[in-house]
């Protein structure tokens, strides 16, 4: 299954100041709304998905335009294609993983991500 091993690289990257202090700013650039349907923005989404090759390059990481504001349904949509359901109380995580609701919350804690 692709998205479903996340390198120490990436991970080491999706808690990096850079990006945190990024995904915000483009959060609240888009209002927390997700691009596609409306819904509540959850998820920064890159659009060149990152890579262990190209997570350094800011261009690609920190880029406005490779970013997009998604739900979770769509983000979990795009990575995972048409058809994806989870069991209650399962969810997609920013990287993609499958990850209980309840872990996601006290890492938005933890991150400072705005939940309004
Ligand atoms: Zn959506
Ligand atoms: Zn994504």
């Amino acid at each position: 299954m692709p998205n479903e091993y996340i390198s120490p690289a990436r991970r080491k990257f999706y808690k990096s100041a850079g990006w945190k202090k990024t995904r915000d700013s483009y959060w609240s650039y888009r209002h927390g709304i997700c691009e596609r349907c409306g819904g509540l923005g959850t998820q920064v989404h890159h659009k060149i998905y990152l890579t262990d090759g190209n997570l350094q390059d800011p261009d690609i990481s920190l880029n406005w335009d490779n970013l997009e504001l998604l739900c979770d349904k769509c983000h979990a949509e795009e990575h995972h294609g048409g058809g994806f359901q989870t069991a209650d109380g399962l969810r997609f995580n920013e990287e993609g993983e499958l990850i209980k609701c309840q872990e996601q919350e006290a890492e938005k804690k933890k991150d400072g991500v705005p939940t309004t």
